[in-house]
């Protein structure tokens, strides 16, 4: 009598662990769908089930009579795509409904979410741009995106050029670069729009650019200007080539790294020029994207690009805002020594480097012709003169343009003057 109920009692004990062991240690599946409001033509469910997924459905706008599954074969993770491109643009609910390997018990995750679908590119019309362009130099374009809230970039190849767009979204002003490096052939500026559901509308800018060459020079390099400079910049006695290289190669990859940083972070402003840059005075040196050899005791042991112009006047003479804008840069900054770099709002700024004193500090509001400070030779300057350069965005462009009157207005204002007045 007890031996047979021992019997029974141990039988449950049996099966209940083992109906345990089944049930238990299968935990549901997770699926997660995609994270967006508007899409423009799938929506994926990533399912997971660390034992394993079975069966996973899916239905649209509450059709479950009309559910498709596939059979993952027991896989801990799998990537349902949810076609959406037979159906009419709007609104759409898409449930799916996943379940894990367990024979005996499935455990079953039921998930559904609202999308809107949207297969159109929205609808953007290049309004005016500059017609005509140089290699080095710099245009602008208008674009105006009448329909809903997009996404607006400019691409050279891998360039990038940021817009300045109106409180609505609905027009976008931005100058861009033919950047000296790239062949006329290479040269595509293109405008992307994107809407919230990833349609892209392409708008190839059709400014026309001329090929030009940019000046050489060879440079000779005194042993003493390598190891007074090495003091300054790199703090360290330092003779010869290998300390010439680490201050031209190193140092200036460093400098330009950190001023592309800072001009592609900065944020947006409208323009803030008023009539033409500014040309501090003296004597032309250097042109811009000079292509330079350096030699040291004859022999060549560097080749580098200038980006910007040398103006050699009088030694620590005041150096002058060339336009109104924000200063967001006055520091010592390796090749460039004393630096103070402008932001004139639509993403053109100015440089002016080597210089002895610096009477700005960043976030100060400056007007054309203000003081800066004063010429110098810190840096990579072997005498006092002005390194003067203009960037569009990050891309350092032909500074004389900007000095010109006549091609400020028909090249670039004339086409912020229509952003400013379409209504
Ligand atoms: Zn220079």
């Amino acid at each position: 009598m007890n031996k047979t109920l021992l019997l029974i009692l141990f039988a449950a004990l049996i099966v209940g662990a083992a109906f345990l062991a089944i049930s238990r240690d299968w935990q549901a599946p997770m699926v997660k769908l995609t994270d967006a409001a508007y899409v423009n033509h799938s929506v994926i469910a990533a399912a997971t089930d660390n034992r394993g997924l079975g069966e996973i459905c899916y239905y649209l706008d509450g059709e479950i009579d009309g559910q498709s599954c596939v059979n993952t074969a027991g896989a801990t993770s799998y990537e349902l795509t949810v076609d959406l491109s037979e159906l009419v643009d709007g609104a759409h609910e898409v449930c799916v409904v996943v379940e894990d390997a367990n024979p005996y018990f499935p455990n079953r995750v039921n998930q559904c979410q609202s999308y809107v679908l949207d297969k159109v590119a929205p609808k953007a019309v290049l309004e005016s741009a500059t017609r005509y362009m140089q290699r080095g130099g710099g245009a602008a374009v208008f674009v105006s995106t009448p329909e809903r809230e997009t996404n607006i970039r400019l691409t050279v190849g891998d360039h990038q050029f940021r817009f300045v767009s109106n409180e609505e979204g609905t027009r976008h002003f931005a100058v861009f670069a033919h950047p000296h490096d790239v062949e006329v052939a290479d040269f595509k500026p293109m405008v992307e729009i994107e809407d919230l559901a990833g349609n892209i509308r392409r708008l190839l800018i059709g400014t026309v650019t001329k090929d030009r060459t940019f000046s050489k020079d060879i440079l000779n390099i005194p042993h003493a200007f390598i190891e007074k400079k090495s003091l300054e910049m790199l703090n360290k006695e330092g003779a010869g080539k290998e300390a010439f290289l680490e201050m031209n190669r190193t140092t200036r990859i460093e400098n330009r790294a950190k001023i592309k940083t800072l001009l592609s972070s900065a944020q947006s402003r409208e323009p803030l020029w008023n009539g033409a840059f500014y040309r501090n005075l003296g004597a032309p040196k250097a042109q811009h994207a000079e292509h330079r050899t350096y030699l040291l005791d004859k022999v060549e042991i560097d080749q580098q690009t200038h980006y910007g112009i040398d103006i050699a006047g009088l030694a620590k003479m005041p150096i002058k805002a060339a336009n109104d804008g924000v200063v967001i840069f006055a520091e010592y900054l390796g090749i460039y020594g004393n630096c103070v770099i402008i932001d004139h709002g639509g993403h053109v700024y100015t440089m002016y480097a080597h210089l002895s004193q610096m009477d700005v500090s960043p976030g100060q509001t400056v007007s054309n012709g203000q003081d800066l400070g004063r010429s110098g030779n810190t840096g990579m300057a072997g005498g006092d003169h002005l390194h003067y350069a203009t960037y569009i965005n990050d891309i350092p462009v032909e500074p004389s343009e900007w000095f010109d009157p006549a091609w400020l207005q028909t090249r670039i204002d004339d086409i912020y003057k229509d952003f400013k007045s379409a209504e």
